[in-house]
């Protein structure tokens, strides 16, 4: 079984030292928000993680959910886990306090969705949606929903879904066939079919609150006639108390490849009595709410995932011998596979692309708080851009990375990662899914491409590209390697970007065909950005914590030597264009 040590140094030399960045410091509510207490939460997150939710990703994993007599059970241990998980108050961290949350930023719940992924994302997926549900409720229904509904969601004694997918529609939402007609009382009667739905049923909560999205029997076909409903597996009574059965059921589970221990669910909605929210035809703006932070969120398990294999990479590096190293001192016998140039390098590809996503994530989550808390409306405004643009970027780039480290992480282990053993064939199972749900990473570059460069509030990646090139200007030599590099990469995604904004014009195959690319580039030159704030600080402040800033320096060395050049290589391949692509003739 992998074994894990929450990253809990690195976590809160983020949140102490790069508190500055870009308003959030500003925030009034955060400022009592110390970091004697974010160490605190984060110690015993730690505790949580790695002694009791850990062990539950193999037992899910050999002992996968199961429908018995149209029950679902979840694996063995979850039950427990669950329990404790809910009395220490982990549901509630960021919610509200009007609702029972301790309202917490993001920055700190970031954090722990890390860990949770890095320990199971099974069991994470029990509560993941609960807190989505919880947002597009909390962003979109009436008061009388929310007081009913959200303190127990908080509680964690009930759970969320989100249920989306039909057989026929996946990825085109506006193909979907679920009814829902209107009753003499304003409620809807919901029928139709549901399909992959995360948490559909299980055995931990007394009620699951359902999200679902349908067609009012007179709204008009494609998306804008979708709205959105709250569709309680029991009915809720005015008092609060649980009542009768609702018109839901479990058809079936999935048999998946990873994530065993969750239960991904078709789910049968016969005239289950369903509550709008939001307006009627505009359930998908509504929807998008809770897609737009799961999708960060997904972004924060391919991360997670990666952080323990790289961890265990480490690990088995310093304790296999094979080989003789090219300087061994060795007469007999083998060094540790550690000692290998390649083996090396592929550890520190693993480590300079974790702590740089740490850290972009964590930049991420401060505008994410900016753009919904900050008191003036225009800095609320230009950080939502923000995060509506790198929304996007973060969510395929950390999965698609998360891909590559769990295979780099098996090849480290050699016959051992590929053989049940050492549980690191199972990270690479578990990580496959991220850059499928949540809508693919293929059709993130689309929408990065086609719908969050420019939009009605004015070019934000231009406003994005120079925010970056402003903080780049840092007088200090030790710096300017850097910041060169940096500022060459810049000037490279500022072409992409120009070249793709001419193509999204002209030639929609060109664009389509390179978008995937250009998410690459942006992505490896933010995440460039992102080590350049750590440097300034590791710099700085180096005396103080040598140690731990010369890895930083070295890490980042490697990742700008290293790493950050094959944004440029994407920009090569993705500017040859699609004319040869489209005219291939398949046999
Ligand atoms: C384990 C698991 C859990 C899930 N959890 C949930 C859940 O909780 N709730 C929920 O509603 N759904 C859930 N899903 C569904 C998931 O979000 C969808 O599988 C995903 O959005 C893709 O849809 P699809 O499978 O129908 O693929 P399709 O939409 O059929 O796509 C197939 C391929 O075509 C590509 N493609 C599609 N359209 C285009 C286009 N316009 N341009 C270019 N390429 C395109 C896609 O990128 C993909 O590569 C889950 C799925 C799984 C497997």
């Amino acid at each position: 079984m992998p074994t894990y040590i929450a990253p809990v140094e690195d976590m809160m030399f983020l949140f102490e030292k790069l508190k500055n960045n870009k308003h959030y410091n500003e925030i009034e509510k955060y400022k009592e928000v110390s970091s004697e207490l974010v160490k605190n939460i984060l110690e015993e997150a730690a505790k949580i993680n790695q002694n009791i939710i850990l062990p539950l990703a193999k037992s899910g994993d050999e002992n996968p959910t199961v429908l018995e007599n149209g029950v679902v059970r979840t694996p063995p241990g979850y039950k427990e886990a669950y329990t404790k998980y809910i009395e220490d108050g982990w549901t509630s961290l960021s919610c509200d306090p009007k609702y029972g949350g301790q309202g917490m930023p993001k920055t700190v719940s970031a954090f722990f969705d890390e860990m949770l992924s890095s320990a199971s994302l099974s069991f994470k997926l029990y509560s993941e949606l609960s807190i989505g549900a919880y947002n597009c409720i909390s962003h979109h229904a009436t008061d009388d929903i929310k007081n009913k509904y959200l303190p127990k969601m908080v509680e964690g004694k009930w759970s969320g879904t989100m249920c989306l997918t039909e057989p026929v529609c996946g990825t085109d939402l506006g193909l979907l066939k679920t009814k829902a007609t209107e009753q003499s009382d304003g409620t809807y009667k919901l029928s139709g079919q549901k399909i992959f739905i995360t948490s559909g049923d299980q055995d931990l909560t007394e009620n699951i609150v359902h999200l679902v999205i349908a067609r009012a029997s007179d709204s008009p076909n494609g998306t804008k006639g979708i709205s959105l409903f709250l569709v309680p597996k029991f009915l809720v009574k005015d008092d609060g108390s649980i009542g009768s059965r609702n018109g839901v059921s479990t058809g079936s589970i999935e048999n998946k490849m990873g994530i065993k221990g969750s239960a991904t669910c078709v789910l049968n909605f016969d005239d289950a009595v369903g509550y709008m929210i939001g307006p009627k035809n505009k359930g998908l703006n509504a929807m998008f709410t809770m897609m737009n932070l799961e999708r960060i969120v997904v972004g924060i398990q391919g991360l997670g995932i990666s952080e323990i294999a790289y961890q265990n990479s480490l690990n088995y590096a310093k304790e296999r011998k094979q080989g003789k190293a090219n300087n061994s001192k060795l007469s007999d016998g083998a060094d540790f596979i550690l000692e290998h140039a390649d083996i090396k390098k592929s550890l520190l590809n693993m480590k300079s692309i974790i702590e740089g996503e740490r850290a972009l994530c964590f930049w991420l989550s401060q505008q994410t708080e900016v753009s919904l808390n900050h008191q003036d409306k225009k800095v609320r405004q230009e950080a939502s851009d923000f995060v509506s643009l790198m929304t996007p970027v973060v969510k395929t780039m950390f999965t698609d990375m998360g891909m590559e480290i769990t295979s780099e992480a098996m090849q480290v282990h050699g016959g051992y990662g590929y053989t049940k053993d050492q549980g690191i064939e199972q990270l690479y199972r578990d990580n496959r899914i991220t850059p499928i749900y949540e809508g693919t990473n293929s059709i993130q570059a689309a929408d990065l491409v086609f719908r969050k460069l420019v939009n009605k509030n004015g070019d934000i990646i231009k406003k994005y590209l120079d925010m970056m090139k402003n903080d780049c200007k840092i007088e200090n030599d030790n710096m300017k390697f850097f910041v060169k590099e940096l500022d060459y990469h810049i000037k490279i995604l500022s072409n992409f970007t120009d070249w793709i904004k001419e193509k999204v014009q002209k030639s929609k195959d060109d664009a389509s065909a390179a978008c995937n690319d250009y998410l690459k580039t942006l992505g490896f030159v933010s995440i460039a950005y992102a080590w350049v704030k750590v440097l300034e600080v590791s710099f700085k402040d180096y005396n103080n914590n040598k140690n731990f800033y010369e890895d930083k320096i070295q890490t980042a060395n490697f990742y700008f030597k290293r790493v950050l050049p094959r944004a440029e290589s994407h920009f090569k391949i993705a500017t040859t264009g699609s004319d040869y692509i489209m005219k291939f003739k398949f046999i």
